[in-house]
């Protein structure tokens, strides 16, 4: 295969026009060493290519997704500016596309009234969200299914926020019986309502925490982290439509533009409903330069420097795909779910392994089967491998027995986990391979 590197000429072209906005000023030598880069760059080079192919459709493993080309070059043109959008005076325009960039990703969500940014990630920006939590709700608990992501637990452990682990129904999804048990002591300070869970992709029932909002009073923090822009595909189930159609309804919601949003890493989201919040995040640092009547972001940032360049790749990203229901963008997220139903049912109708439900987003959980969780287990791991030697690189999963005894009733389950296999199915042209992809699996697979 062949890297896409057209891009690069167009990047030459659009230095050239930024480099002119700069005219004015006396010219600077460069001191570059270039014989000395080329080769570090070149052994760099040889070094980088010990990775797996993310931006292949044969790797269908863990949740990697390539930034699209205008992001990287976005990204690659602002590091000539290299702005800081902590404050105007470090990042003017990077600013402006930040505020822009994240009131588009707010109108997902039907919100243009709320308080929002960028951050470093997904876990930084549930770290805002949950440190709200706290300041709204003190001395409350900070609740999430033992499927939410793991940083959950731990970022409420950095807080001093008390956190406990709701379990999980059939699919994955927070046991709505069980987190009534626990709103009925009355110390619940907010419900984390995960949009997307990072083990299979399964979407908490939404209508029915808000439902028990109006009993107990608290706060719902969405997760949405992996599956916040599929409120734009138009494929989902009955269960999942629900739940993105009453998503607006949520106090703070986390999306990553980096996992599903064509970024680069280092792209997260967050944003409040509310956008009174504001005032937890007022400050006096004696570093911050206030030279502007306007907002600087770093007024509403737990973190002090960002980098300016990922709003101006996530702007530029945007402009050229719009998000809107039914074009390019959107399409391509039906599509990746597409592509996880139709290797679902390859798999289903083929004797040899085992599902646990349908695909909700775009990620499948499957396992090879066998009589008991600990010969599972070791057949998963053999089938990794095979298909990695075969280069379809697949992810596994460790799937809680307690979560399928009812589903694979004649297994015997001599460990608390099974370990599974698993794909994340983000790319679009992965429908188009799945053909391709099954036939690497059912080559390996004896
Ligand atoms: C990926 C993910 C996170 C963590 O986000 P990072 O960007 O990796 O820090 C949190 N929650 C969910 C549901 C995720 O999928």
């Amino acid at each position: 295969m062949k890297f896409e590197k057209i891009s690069l000429k167009i990047l030459e072209k659009a230095l050239n026009t930024l480099e002119s906005g700069f005219k004015a000023l006396p010219d600077i030598e460069h001191n570059y060493h270039a014989e000395k880069i080329e080769k570090i760059i070149l052994d760099t080079a040889e070094i980088m290519k010990n990775n797996y192919p993310y931006f292949h459709p044969y790797y269908a493993g863990q949740m990697i997704k390539p930034p699209h080309p205008i992001a990287r070059l976005a990204y690659m043109l602002s590091l000539w500016i290299n702005p800081n959008n902590h404050a105007l005076d470090g990042g003017r325009a990077s600013s402006q596309l930040e505020k822009e960039a994240v009131a588009e990703i707010a109108k997902l969500f039907g919100w243009s009234n709320f308080l929002g940014h960028l951050t470093g990630g997904g876990t930084m920006a549930n770290m805002e969200a949950l440190w709200i939590s706290g300041k709204t709700k003190p001395d409350q608990k900070i609740v999430a299914s033992e499927q939410a992501h793991y940083t959950h637990k731990r970022i409420s452990d950095v807080l001093g926020l008390r956190f406990q682990s709701v379990p999980c129904d059939e699919k994955a999804r927070l046991d709505i019986p069980s987190l009534k048990q626990i709103l009925n002591k009355g110390d619940v300070g907010t419900v984390v309502a995960t949009i997307g869970t990072t083990g299979t992709g399964s979407v908490d029932s939404l209508p029915e925490i808000l439902e028990l909002k109006k009993q107990y009073d608290f706060r719902i923090h969405a997760d949405a982290a992996y599956g916040g822009y599929f409120i734009l595909a138009n494929n989902l189930n009955p269960h999942t439509q629900r739940v993105y159609d009453c998503l607006h309804k949520v106090d703070s919601i986390v999306i990553d533009p980096h996992k599903h949003g064509l970024q680069p890493y280092g792209c997260g989201c967050i944003l409040y409903k509310n956008p009174n919040v504001g005032k937890f995040y007022k400050h006096d640092s004696p570093y911050t330069y206030f030279t502007s009547p306007e907002l600087h972001l770093g007024e509403i940032s737990l973190e002090c420097s960002r980098p300016g360049a990922s709003a101006v790749a996530l702007w530029a990203t945007q402009k050229l795909l719009p998000l809107v229901p039914n074009e390019e963008f959107s399409q391509g997220l039906s599509k990746a779910r597409n592509a996880a139903l139709a290797l679902y049912e390859k798999i289903i109708s083929d004797g040899r392994f085992k599902t646990i439900f349908p695909p909700e987003l775009d990620i499948l959980v499957w396992a090879p089967n066998g009589g008991s969780a600990s010969q599972i287990s070791k057949r998963t791991e053999e089938i990794f491998h095979a298909a990695a030697e075969d280069n379809l690189h697949l992810a596994t999963f460790k799937y809680p027995s307690s979560l399928l005894k009812d589903k694979w009733t004649d297994l015997i389950f001599d460990h608390q986990d099974v370990i599974c296999l698993r794909s994340c199915l983000m790319k679009p042209e992965h429908y188009d391979w799945a053909e391709r992809i099954w036939n690497i699996l059912d080559n390996v697979v004896k």
